[in-house]
């Protein structure tokens, strides 16, 4: 059967509750539940008989179980053992706390079992192996997919185990076919092995070598579908006409510069002439500004508004927070109200009057700006303050469903994506840099320090703590001992530990600990006590997100400082320094490695965002560059941010396509498999 957006629930046995189950992990459809990819193999390709099987060696063993029972040890722990037969002797299996198992696995059975062989009371046995019944009498037809191959391991997750969902995708791979989406010619000439064949590879693949080269049309595949989309998001949007180009007023915006406490930095003059160039033409903008946090996108942004107010239009500026809101209310309304300018604040808490949606010219919010876009006017420019925390559907949404002409966009970030990667991955936005800070900033001191001098280091800042009246602050950054992207229990005993050691060390201060477990309230007490200064020191876990501002925090230390890209910590440092005050951020890591170390001092003289993340990517490669997930990058599932060759060659072939032959007349199974994707891209949900 050719089958490509069928719901899972065809699949047998995946009812209603598996389906909600899949459902979280996004698969809704055959295919998505086949490109639902194991992370690893178990190898159980080593199939040898009772006899044969020697001690320490994964195996797996086929034969008949001639005797099973349920048993309980004099110390309470319960067991089961299973013996299992064939021609060369007999094998003893056990299993701990699963006396269910006696419930599917009964004497006479013939089964496969895969396991590790060890002593157990003194005896060769198989320790708690995996099992599967075979129905099937000759034993050279044998097909197992739990058992004596390699054998698929998933992504874990509480509610779908790795067995069910193998069973499921093999019997998912067998009935149902997917359309070969790429086309023939390419498929060729880069080698690349055809998609149902690779499906089969990937999950059940005979030698290791197969799944390699599964992966490796996977890969080619994400890369190249991501680059189309890009090319073709791109066209659409720049395929919108605006009736009336924007005009700048020269006179009028330098009268607004003059207006300034400051002088515009050369990087955000030259970033401001970007956005010109983009609104005076009949497409609309679509740009993304990057810059660190305090290099002045603000004041970019108000310019920007002030030009669209001046062509008679309205501005959404939408921020991540109501506090962000707030703030750039204030310093907008400030700015621009001189200039005959009138600003409305909207946010979960704060409403506007519907009378006046028609008079404001510049509208400052939260989501819920997304929620009127009934009562605007004419909105000219949207402003998205910190990107990534909005959803594609939203910057969609505003994009074209708020205005009967679309509206130019402008999206802010602070994050620090590297010119390169920027362009590959937002490659359907225009992207602008503002790479200087403004002049007379304190920069925050910031030093690698060596293990021996951690003694030091405690005392200075105990010192300067003290010094200072009990006025100033420090935090101390643990960072996740393991990758994954919330805190592992390990985690949190870590940062709980040295607490309690630091509890000890600083006698003089109080010091408080802040991680993700705790529930919000303790949180928020947490931190309106280092708010309120009755707490000098705060040990937290890198996941926590001190989203207020903390003026009198000026130092910083961060532990484990390797296991940070040097963008995050170049983020994290940013924490201090909020205040006249000089800072001082101690960077600590167990590191030995020359090259590791090296990268650290980087830090202690580079204090531009982009710079640092630059760097990263010469020395360690794109992968390492960003934590898990948090930036909004793709999620790639197997190709890696680090193929840069594989990135420059995907681009160009969907180039050469998209070029040729734009609407994909000669390949409409290209096309329907683009058009799914964009569906998912913005479908709102
Ligand atoms: P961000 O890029 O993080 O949004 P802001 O726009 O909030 O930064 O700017 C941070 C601070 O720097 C603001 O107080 C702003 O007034 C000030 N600022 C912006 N541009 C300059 C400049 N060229 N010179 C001096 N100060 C500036
Ligand atoms: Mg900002």
């Amino acid at each position: 059967m050719l089958e490509t957006l069928s719901s899972v629930s065809k699949i047998p046995l995946v009812g209603p509750s598996y389906q909600k189950r899949l459902a979280k992990l996004e698969i809704l459809t055959i295919s998505d539940l086949l490109y639902h990819f194991p992370t690893r193999y178990n190898d159980f390709s080593n199939v040898l008989n009772t006899f044969s099987a020697k001690m320490g060696e994964t195996v797996t063993v086929i034969g008949t179980i001639t005797n099973i029972k349920n048993i309980y040890t004099k110390n309470r722990k319960r067991l089961t053992e299973a013996i299992v037969s064939d021609q060369y002797g007999n094998l003893r299996a056990i299993w701990f706390n699963q006396h269910f198992l006696t419930r599917t696995l009964k004497k006479g059975m013939t089964v496969s079992f895969s396991g590790k062989i060890d002593l157990f009371n003194y005896q060769k046995t198989l320790i708690s192996p995996e099992y599967e019944i075979i129905k099937e009498k000759n034993q050279d037809l044998v097909h197992t997919i739990h058992t004596g191959r390699l054998v698929p391991v998933y992504p874990e997750t509480a509610s779908l185990s790795s067995k069910w969902l193998r069973s499921r995708i093999s019997i998912a791979l067998k009935t149902y076919k997917q359309k070969e989406f790429l086309p023939s010619d390419i498929l060729k000439t880069e080698n690349l092995i055809e998609l149902n064949e690779a499906l089969g590879k990937i999950h059940f693949p005979d030698r290791l070598e197969e799944a390699k080269n599964a992966a490796k049309r996977f890969a080619f595949e994400e890369l190249f579908m991501l680059q189309l989309l890009n090319f073709y998001k791109k066209s659409e949007w720049q395929s919108k006409v605006r009736q009336q180009p924007f005009q700048i007023d020269n006179n009028k915006v330098a009268k607004l510069i003059a207006s300034l406490p400051f002088k515009l930095t050369q990087a955000q003059q030259r970033v401001i002439k970007e956005i010109f160039t983009d609104i005076i033409s009949t497409k609309p903008m679509n740009r993304l500004l990057e810059g660190d946090v305090g290099s002045g996108k603000t004041v970019v942004a108000c310019i920007a508004a002030y030009v669209t107010f001046l062509n008679g239009y309205q501005t959404i500026f939408m921020a991540p927070t109501e506090i962000l809101a707030q703030q750039h209310y204030l310093t907008i309304t400030k700015l621009l109200e001189p200039f005959g300018i009138m600003t409305s604040l909207l946010t979960g808490s704060k409403k506007i009057k519907n009378e006046s949606f028609k008079k404001t010219n510049i509208f400052i919010g939260t989501h819920a700006l997304l929620y009127k876009k009934n009562l605007y006017k004419n909105p000219g420019l949207i402003i998205i303050d910190e990107q990534h925390r909005f959803g594609v559907e939203q910057r969609t949404f505003l994009a074209e469903k708020i205005a009967a002409e679309v509206p130019h966009v402008l999206t802010m970030t602070a994050t620090p994506i590297p010119r390169s990667l920027a362009l590959t991955f937002y490659g359907d936005l225009e992207l602008s840099i503002i790479d200087e800070m403004p002049k007379g900033r304190k920069k925050i001191k910031t030093f690698f320090t060596p293990q021996e001098k951690r003694q030091k280091a405690y005392n200075w800042i105990e010192d300067e703590i003290v010094k200072s009246g009990y006025k100033k602050q420090a935090f101390i950054v643990y960072p996740l001992i393991e990758e994954s992207e919330s805190e592992t229990m390990k985690d949190i005993r870590a940062a709980t530990t040295e607490y309690e050691k630091l509890q000890k060390r600083f006698q003089k201060l109080k010091i408080g600990l802040l991680h993700g477990r705790l529930k919000s309230k303790e949180k928020e007490e947490i931190i309106n006590k280092f708010k309120g200064k009755q707490i000098q020191i705060l040990i937290s876990t890198s996941v926590v997100e001190v989203g207020i501002d903390i003026p009198d925090a000026t130092i910083m230390i961060i532990e484990h400082a390797d296991r940070f890209g040097l963008a995050q910590l170049h983020q994290l440092r940013g924490r201090i320094g909020r205040n006249d005050i000089e800072s001082y951020c101690f960077l600590f890591s167990d590191s030995n490695n020359p090259q590791v170390i090296n990268r650290l001092f980087y830090l202690e003289k580079e204090y531009l965002g982009i710079k640092l993340s630059e760097i990263d990517l010469n020395l360690r490669g794109p992968g390492e560059v960003f934590g898990l997930k948090q930036h909004g990058l793709p999620n790639l599932k197997v190709a890696s941010l680090t193929d840069y060759e594989l990135i420059k060659k995907t681009k160009a072939i969907a180039l050469k396509i998209w070029k040729q032959d734009p609407k994909l007349d000669q390949y409409p199974n290209l096309r329907d498999k683009l058009n799914n994707i964009k569906a998912k891209d913005i479908s709102p949900n």
